[in-house]
Parts: structure tokens; sequence; C-alpha cells
């Protein structure tokens, strides 16, 4: 069986979602889980840059929306 990798994947499925690092730029592509609740935020280090970055998910209908912010020193 010869199985397709590396397939690039549109970032509009509903459990699936892309932020752009506000470090490095690059958009990021990330599983999303429906069943965390309507609205998620959570860090998650850049795999391009390794800097960590705020993750917002919000679930409008069968649409996430999702983008990010740099982690801040915010106490
Ligand atoms: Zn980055």
């Amino acid at each position: 069986m010869d199985e397709p990798t590396d397939d690039p994947v549109p970032a509009s499925l509903d459990n699936e979602g892309s932020y752009v690092c506000d470090n490095c730029g690059e958009e990021i592509v990330i599983p999303l889980d429906p069943a965390e609740g309507h609205s998620q935020n959570y860090v998650e280090d850049c795999p391009v840059c390794c800097s960590p970055n705020v993750i917002h998910v919000d679930w409008d209908d069968n649409e996430a929306r999702v983008w990010a912010e740099p982690e801040q020193d915010r106490f």
C-alpha cells in the first residue's frame, strides 16, 4: 500500500486551524479539539522558532477562529 505523506491540509477544516507566529511570521497548522470548549486559550511553542505563543480558539458555529499572541509577562 502506498500511503500519501506530507499532504498539504487545508486550514479551513473545522478540526484544524492555523495561526501566524508573531515571532517568526510562519503559518503554523494545529489540530483543534472542539470537545475542549467553545473558547480556548493555551500556550504552545512555535515548532519553527520555539517561541511560546498564546493560542486563542473561538468556535463560531462549525468554524474555528484561531489566532496567536506572543506570550507575555502580564502579572
Ligand atoms: Zn515562530
